[in-house]
C-alpha cells in the first residue's frame, strides 16, 4: 500500500496547477539556487511563469541577508526580479516587530544574535536594535559578585542564524529574556542544518534557538517557515487569496508545512535536500500535493 498520498507532476497535474495557481511561492536554496549555483532551468521557468501573468515570491530562511542583499544575489545569477518579491527570514523579524507595534522612538531596543540581514532590515524599519556583529569579539568578565550589565530596554530578543555567537552573546539574550517577562523572543527560523557548502550538513539556526531555548527557559515565536506570520503578511502584501497559492520548496518540514499550515497547494522538488526515498518512505508523515525532480519540469506545460 502507498504510504505516500503525494503524486508525481506530469503534464496533466502541472496544466492543472498552472490553471489553478495564480501566485507561487518559492523557497530559495534547493530550488532557485543550490549555494551559489542557480539550478537547471530556473531563467526559462521565471519567465515563463511571469509571461503567464503569475505572481512570484521568493522567500527564504536564511537571515544571514536583507532584501537587499538577496536581490543582489538574484541580480549576480542574471535574474531580474524587484526587492518586494523577497521575503527573507531577516525582513520577516522587522515586519513581526512593526506588525506588533515596537516602538521607534528609542524607548524600547532590540538584541539580535545573527548576521547582517538582520540588522540591515531593522535599520530600514527604524528599529532601534544592537548587538549581532558588533559583539563579535565581546567576551564576559567573571569575578566575584561581578554581574553582566544589560540594557533594560530591549524588549526583543532577535535569534537567527549567527556564524560569531559566543558565550556573551548567549548570556545577553538570556539575561534580556529571563529578566523581563515581557521581552519578545524572536526565532527567524529553527532549520537544523543547513547546506552552507554541498560537503555536508552544518548546524543551522535550530542549534542558535535551542541554545537560547535551553537558558531562557521559553519557547521563541518563530517567524520565518513553517510559520503562518509569514505567509499571512505576504498574502496581505499581494492581495492573494490563499486558495490561489502554489508554495514550491525542497524540504518537508519547513516549506511543506508552511504550505500545509496555510492550506496552500504544495509542491515539493528534489533539486535541494529532500531524497524521493525520504519522501516516500513510510516513516515520512508530511505529504505534499506533488513533487518533481526540479521547478523547470513545468516548462513543458508552459510552453503548450
Ligand atoms: N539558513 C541558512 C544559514 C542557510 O544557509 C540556508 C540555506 O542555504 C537556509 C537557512 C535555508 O534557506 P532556504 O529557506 O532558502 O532553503
Ligand atoms: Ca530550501
Amino acid at each position: 500500500e502507498a504510504a505516500a498520498s503525494c503524486a508525481k507532476l506530469d503534464q496533466g497535474s502541472a496544466k492543472d496547477l498552472l490553471g489553478g495557481a495564480k501566485a507561487f511561492i518559492f523557497d530559495c536554496d534547493g530550488v532557485i539556487w543550490r549555494g551559489d549555483k542557480l539550478i537547471e532551468g530556473i531563467p526559462e521557468t521565471i519567465q515563463g511563469l511571469r509571461d503567464a501573468g503569475k505572481k512570484l515570491i521568493f522567500v527564504t530562511n536564511n537571515s544571514t541577508k536583507s532584501r537587499e542583499g538577496y536581490l543582489k544575489k538574484f541580480l549576480s545569477l542574471g535574474l531580474e526580479i524587484s526587492a518586494e518579491e523577497i521575503y527573507s527570514s531577516s525582513y520577516a523579524a522587522a515586519a513581526y516587530l512593526k506588525a506588533k507595534n515596537f516602538p521607534t522612538d528609542g524607548s524600547k531596543k532590540v538584541y539580535v544574535i545573527g548576521e547582517v540581514g538582520i540588522m540591515e532590515e531593522l535599520e530600514l524599519a527604524g528599529i532601534p536594535h544592537f548587538g549581532g556583529p558588533e559583539d563579535a569579539s565581546a567576551k564576559i568578565t567573571l569575578g566575584k559578585g561581578v554581574k553582566m550589565p544589560h540594557d533594560e530596554d530591549v524588549s526583543a530578543v532577535i535569534v537567527g542564524f549567527d556564524r560569531e555567537i559566543n558565550y556573551y552573546k548567549i548570556q545577553y539574550a538570556t539575561l534580556c529574556i529571563r529578566e523581563n517577562e515581557n521581552c519578545e523572543f524572536i526565532a527567524t527560523n529553527r532549520d537544523a542544518v543547513t547546506h552552507l557548502t554541498d560537503a555536508q550538513e552544518w548546524a543551522g539556526n535550530g542549534s542558535m534557538v535551542g541554545a537560547i531555548a535551553g537558558s531562557a527557559a521559553r519557547e521563541p515565536t518563530t517567524v520565518g517557515k513553517p510559520s503562518t506570520f509569514m505567509l499571512d503578511d505576504i498574502a496581505d502584501q499581494f492581495k492573494i487569496d490563499k486558495s490561489e497559492i502554489c508554495m514550491v520548496g525542497d524540504r518537508l518540514d519547513t516549506d511543506i508545512m508552511f504550505g500545509q499550515n496555510g492550506g496552500l497547494k504544495t509542491m515539493l522538488v528534489l533539486s535541494g535536500v529532500t531524497r524521493e526515498e525520504t519522501l516516500l518512505s513510510e516513516e515520512n508523515q508530511i505529504h505534499p500535493d506533488l513533487y518533481t525532480s526540479k521547478l523547470a519540469d513545468l516548462l513543458p506545460a508552459l510552453n503548450e
